[in-house]
């Protein structure tokens, strides 16, 4: 995209969130729904495609132009990225990478337009960091796979039509080796949702079980070779962490621009408690550190971009973006001090819905290690 239609699309990014989600956050989050209204007007943004090819009616962006643009949304409740986060990165992007042409030619237009809402399936009851433990199981029959299993705290399952499903082809393998993806789209016969699952934050998202009882996959949605979907689901969570970590960036700029309009406001011992030292060097420990985020996932963006491999560069922006915007949030909720705590400002919102970061799309435990055996590999 040419650097002036992206600053134009970054500009009606900054508008519509301040004019338009900002004043919705407290609805969203008292309602745990964003309304119609607010969905219909982020399809028309683009905000669907943003990551889907033009020839598929995506806005086609090279990942730094994503970041950017994450960068610029995320400064609003996480929820609404949620909406279409999906469709964008870990739902869309297996098929982007992976799929037949008449694979895309049959999905990617409605999944840019949000016409159609995708979900990736891989996390199990018993299958969270150790995802290649899967044990859903898809069994070849003719022409034709059937899929058994269940799956868990499925984002956006409850609005979705197409499932990228990871499920085990080959039960003699019990790593990553022997599963396979699929594209399962939501009325198939066997598939049912289970209801949101209660959250800590991030009202207005929201996940579900998936059960699979016997359904049919033909052959011709299996997305890549048999085997190959752990491999799929990998390569989508590379790109995957690098679109969480311009999100976590985009939030602390909104604590941050919070935290300093509330120091300069609120008044202590006959000043402002901004001229305080202790609540300057919040700030400053804030910025700083929102800084080295932005840098970092801009870099590695970029890498991406260039056709470099990023395992490592994408599990260090995700580990340090997710950490960086708790302490953020953290300190926000201490400059704001018991306006921090209640709900009147939304800080406490924040607090708890960034908490999520640390946790989803591989845990900072589990970007530690692929950052470590990366480095064994490189031998630094
Ligand atoms: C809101 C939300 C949305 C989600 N959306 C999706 C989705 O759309 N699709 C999907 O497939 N999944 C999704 N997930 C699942 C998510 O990716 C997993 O919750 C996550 O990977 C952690 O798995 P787990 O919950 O089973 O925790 P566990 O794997 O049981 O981990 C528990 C703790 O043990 C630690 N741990 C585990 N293994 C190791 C190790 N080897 N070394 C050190 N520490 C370790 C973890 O870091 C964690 O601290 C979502 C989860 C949530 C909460």
């Amino acid at each position: 995209m040419e650097t002036e239609t992206r600053d134009q699309l970054l500009d009606a990014l900054k508008r519509f969130v301040d004019e338009r989600l900002i004043p919705l956050e407290a609805k969203v989050s008292e309602t745990d729904a964003i309304p119609a209204d607010a969905l219909a007007e982020m399809r028309a943004l683009g905000l669907f495609g943003l990551s889907i090819p033009e020839e598929y009616g995506g806005l086609g962006l090279s990942m730094e132009d994503e970041c950017r643009a994450m960068f610029e949304f995320c400064r609003c409740s996480p929820a609404f990225r949620s909406a279409f986060g999906t469709n964008v990165g870990i739902g869309s992007q297996g098929l982007v990478m992976f799929g037949t042409e008449a694979q895309k030619q049959k999905w990617l237009p409605g999944i840019a337009s949000g016409e159609v809402v995708t979900s990736f399936a891989l996390t199990e009851p018993e299958a969270g960091s150790d995802s290649a433990s899967v044990r859903t199981k898809a069994e070849l029959r003719g022409d034709h796979y059937v899929l058994n299993g269940a799956k868990r705290y499925i984002t956006n399952a409850n609005r979705a039509s197409l499932f990228t499903v990871m499920a085990r082809t080959d039960p003699s393998q019990k790593g990553g080796a022997g599963v396979s993806a699929f594209l399962v789209p939501r009325d198939s016969e066997g598939l049912s949702v289970g209801k949101p699952e209660k959250k800590m934050g991030q009202q207005g998202a929201h996940i579900c079980d998936v059960n699979f009882d016997n359904v049919k996959a033909p052959l011709d949605m299996r997305l890549g070779e048999e085997g190959q979907g752990f491999k799929v689901a990998m390569q989508v969570l590379d790109r995957g962490r690098l679109h969480i970590s311009s999100v976590c960036v985009g939030v602390a700029e909104r604590l941050i621009e919070e935290s300093v309009k509330y120091a300069a406001e609120r008044k202590q011992f006959g000043q402002a408690i901004a001229n305080f030292q202790m609540i300057q060097a919040m700030l400053a420990d804030s910025r700083a550190e929102a800084n080295a985020a932005r840098a970092m996932v801009i870099d590695a963006a970029r890498k991406r971009d260039s056709g470099q491999t990023v395992v490592m560069e994408a599990a260090s922006c995700k580990l340090f973006c997710s950490e960086m915007v708790g302490r953020v949030a953290d300190r926000a909720v201490q400059i704001f001090g018991g306006a921090g705590y209640t709900a009147d400002h939304g800080i406490e919102r924040f607090y708890r819905d960034v908490r999520l970061f640390r946790i989803y799309e591989g845990s900072s435990e589990i970007q530690r290690l692929v950052i470590a055996r990366e480095m064994m590999k490189r031998g630094r």
